[in-house]
């Protein structure tokens, strides 16, 4: 989701483009008033990724970005609530062809929902709510997240709407946070959930910079073997058996390997006892001895190098392959 005041297009555009720059895949965009949602005809014009407006309250602004040629439409049934109005947004998205997505947030529940009940239970029954409503309009391009900051709850929202819906489910983990803390719980949450094969789309929600975001994304797929995207580096722990710096190679190998894009999996290992044995499925990668490493391929040695020229040599050899 950008960061940007939607109403100031060029610095929207700008990120969305450093998005697509790192292959983010859909984007989503608040429209907090008539103007912003005036904006995206703008935006869409100086950008590829499909756009997803994001609306809260009033349905006027959802009608004007459709208007405004958005490719999708997030709407909180805890605070879009009237049928009509959500029966003159079906419509006009039906003849755009627009999906919609019921965006659930453990924040923002409505009372129908069963205050007493368990959150993850509201949120699910506050979902159901409204595809009850869409359906009823004969409105089918739905899909439906159901987010919460607390992991476990969301995990079970999503378990329990998974049996009860064939429609296509968005998930994260919402306000998770700063990086260090909300890629973790990001990662528990998402990667839970992808793993019961529950989640059709992605989006990891931090307190960053959305570009951080999307890498997270990618990297919680890349785990989980659903997505092949850019180079994986296997770094080792270090121990008391290296004897060379190896957080300081490491990140300087990954600097390197953030300038390709080819699905490579890269070993920097710390010693050349355990090294290559340890790194067995990389495709390359070096394992360091006093001064010198032990460059491997596929866990078999094909040379040695010297300390000097290892971030050198390394992405020779990644590049050649
Ligand atoms: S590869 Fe060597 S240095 Fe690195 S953790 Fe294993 S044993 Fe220790």
């Amino acid at each position: 989701m950008t960061s940007t005041d939607t109403r100031d297009i060029k610095s929207t555009i700008k990120q969305i483009k450093e998005l697509e720059d790192c292959d983010c895949e859909l984007v989503r965009v608040a429209v907090p008033d008539m103007e912003a949602a005036r904006a995206l005809e703008a935006i869409k014009k100086g950008v590829s990724v499909p756009l997803i407006a994001d609306i809260h309250f009033d349905y006027r602004l959802a009608l004007a970005a459709i208007e405004a040629g958005c490719d999708g439409l997030r709407l909180n049934p805890g605070n879009i609530r009237q049928p009509d109005k959500v029966k003159a947004i079906a419509r006009a998205a039906s003849e755009r062809n627009i999906p919609i997505r019921i965006g659930v947030n453990a924040g923002s529940l409505p009372k129908t929902a069963g205050p007493k009940l368990p959150v993850a239970r509201q949120m699910v029954n506050a979902a159901l709510e409204q595809i009850q409503l869409l359906e009823s309009l004969d409105f089918n391009l739905i899909k439906v997240s159901l987010k919460a900051f607390d992991v476990p709850t969301t995990i079970e929202a999503y378990r329990d709407i998974a049996e009860k819906i064939p429609y296509p489910l968005h998930i994260g983990v919402t306000e998770a946070g700063l990086p260090k803390t909300g890629v973790i719980r990001s990662s528990v949450g998402i990667g839970t959930l992808l793993y019961m094969g529950i989640g059709d789309t992605i989006r990891v929600s931090l307190t960053a910079h959305p570009r951080e975001e999307v890498i997270a994304g990618y990297e919680i797929l890349k785990s989980l073997d659903l997505r092949q995207h850019g180079p994986v580096l296997v770094s080792c722990p270090s121990c008391g058996r290296a004897e060379v710096d190896i957080i300081k190679l490491a990140e300087a190998v990954e600097a390197e390997l953030a300038k390709i894009k080819k699905p490579i999996k890269v070993a920097v290992m710390g010693c050349v006892v355990n090294g290559p044995g340890e790194a067995r499925d990389a495709d390359i990668g070096i394992a360091c001895g006093k001064g010198r490493a032990v460059l491997f391929k596929k866990g078999k040695k094909i040379g040695t190098v010297e300390e000097k020229d290892f971030v050198r040599v390394l992405m020779r050899e990644v590049n050649k392959l």
